[in-house]
């Protein structure tokens, strides 16, 4: 991590637009929270489902060589000792003799304790996985893990794919799904928690090929967070050196993202060998191998992993479009966030709440939620509405008001730009699509009418 911090935005308005807004909660806060777990809230809730749709869209949807799949949480816990958890999905631990608190040994700069100074003992291993026991009876025999990664429910599965969907290689399994780990230290808000969710694809290549579908996935995945609007420059590709590379790595790349606290890990692409069917067949005692009926020869595929965390990808999306204007006397906070992403696309907003403008607004947005998730709001001035929807990102507001009652218009004002438009109320919805498709905001279909621009609006 580095000290270059973007600017205007830190980890505490972050923090606090989100329990603001309805974002993000401490997870049972009425007990004190429970340390490192998180409650999405009502507006996080859709954030996080669009990052989710965005990336199930990008990579199984709108491609013919990725299929999806949704594997339980809980596995035989034989998969556990041959993916090599449970000898080495460790941390080394150290606790401090005076205040108890314990640290990972690889992340701290000096050989005292950071809190108080104190001396630490000797490093320890620990295993990150949670461990349960399966049915009533608590014994050695009935231990099961909460999986620590999606990525095992994919590799277990790859024979009932290939002879269920009759894909040929190169083919990939994409999973979104909850993983668990005890993390030692956790911390920066949802940055690092212990329960969280991956969105990871294990891509199957014929050896020799794999190079050059690693190099594939990596400009692919990084296309995707510019495409949803993260500013190249807060983007950044690093390769794990030999000595931080997982065992079962050839060669791994991070994706890192400038976070408040600085560059770190948003996903990591591997090039994983064929380390993983090797050792499940091994383990398994069941053939994992592939063949290819071009070629007629038998081998076991190596996997390309792009594993990326959606908590992650939430807070980046979130930091990269935090911005504040100023505004007469006041600071205007707005999300730029991508229209595909934002929690609400639409905010409809009656001038005021004499019955017939609410009746009319209250048919708008009858009419706009048979396609989005929009937001009415009639409490307060114009000024204050539009600020309330800015802070959440909703990239539209559709106003009502009395001149609406004459001609049957209303005012489209955009968030970025602050611009409006008027449109009949009739073509609002198509309007509206275009311009959460990306359309310049004055060019309406059908025919590309332009509407005149109005007044740089509040
Ligand atoms: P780190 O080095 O930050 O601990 P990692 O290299 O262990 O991460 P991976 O095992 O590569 O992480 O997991 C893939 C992705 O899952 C990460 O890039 C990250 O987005 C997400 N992830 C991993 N651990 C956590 C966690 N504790 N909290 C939130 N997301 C996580």
């Amino acid at each position: 991590m580095t000290e270059e911090t973007p600017a205007k935005v830190n980890m505490e308005k972050i923090v606090s637009l989100c329990q603001r807004r309805g974002f993000i909660f401490p997870s049972s806060e009425i007990y004190g929270g429970l340390s490192s777990c998180w409650d999405y809230g009502p507006l996080g809730v859709e954030l996080k489902r669009n990052v989710k749709e965005a990336w199930w869209r990008a990579v199984v949807q709108e491609r013919d060589d990725v299929i999806g799949l949704d594997a339980s949480i809980l596995m035989h816990p034989r998969t556990w000792a041959a993916s090599g958890h449970l000898e080495g999905f460790t941390d080394p631990l150290v606790e401090c003799k005076g205040c108890h608190l314990r640290w990972r040994s690889d992340e701290l700069e000096g050989d005292r304790c950071p809190s108080c100074g104190g001396e630490l003992t000797e490093p320890r291993l620990f295993n990150l996985m949670f461990k349960t026991f399966m049915g009533p009876v608590e014994e050695d025999a009935s231990v099961v893990y909460l999986r620590p990664e999606t990525a095992q429910g994919m590799f277990v599965n790859f024979q009932n794919v290939v002879n269920t969907t009759r894909k040929r290689l190169p083919f990939g399994i994409a999973q979104i799904g909850k993983a668990f780990r005890n993390e030692i230290t956790t911390g920066n808000f949802i940055f690092r928690s212990r329960e969280f969710e991956q969105m990871e694809i294990e891509f199957f290549v014929k050896p020799g090929t794999d190079e050059e579908w690693f190099n594939y996935w990596l400009e692919e995945r990084l296309n995707w967070y510019v495409k949803l609007g993260i500013k190249r420059e807060n983007l950044r590709l690093r390769e794990h050196a030999e000595g931080e590379l997982a065992h079962y790595a050839k060669v791994c790349h991070d994706i890192d993202y400038l976070f408040p606290m600085g560059w770190a890990e948003l996903e990591g692409v591997a090039n994983r060998g064929d380390f993983d069917l090797v050792q499940h067949a091994s383990f398994s005692g069941k053939s994992l191998d592939y063949f290819d009926d071009d070629t007629k020869e038998r081998f076991i595929p190596y996997i390309i992993e792009p594993s990326a965390g959606v908590d992650r990808s939430f807070l980046a999306f979130l930091c990269d479009a935090y911005d504040e204007e100023p505004d007469k006397d006041e600071i205007r906070v707005l999300l730029h966030l991508h229209p595909a992403l934002a929690p609400f696309k639409v905010a409809v907003l009656p001038l005021s709440r004499r019955e017939q403008l609410v009746k009319a607004a209250k048919d708008i947005y009858a009419d706009l939620r048979q396609r989005w998730m929009v937001s009415y709001d009639d409490a307060q001035s114009i000024g204050r509405r539009y600020r309330r929807q800015d802070e959440i990102g909703t990239p539209f507001c559709v106003t009502v008001d009395f001149q609406s009652l004459e001609d049957n218009q209303a005012t489209i004002r955009e968030r970025d730009t602050m611009n409006q438009i008027r449109v009949p109320i009739s073509e609002l919805s198509n309007t509206l699509q275009v311009k959460l498709e990306g359309e310049d905001l004055f060019v309406l279909p059908p025919g590309g009418m332009i509407w005149k621009e109005e007044k740089k609006g509040v």
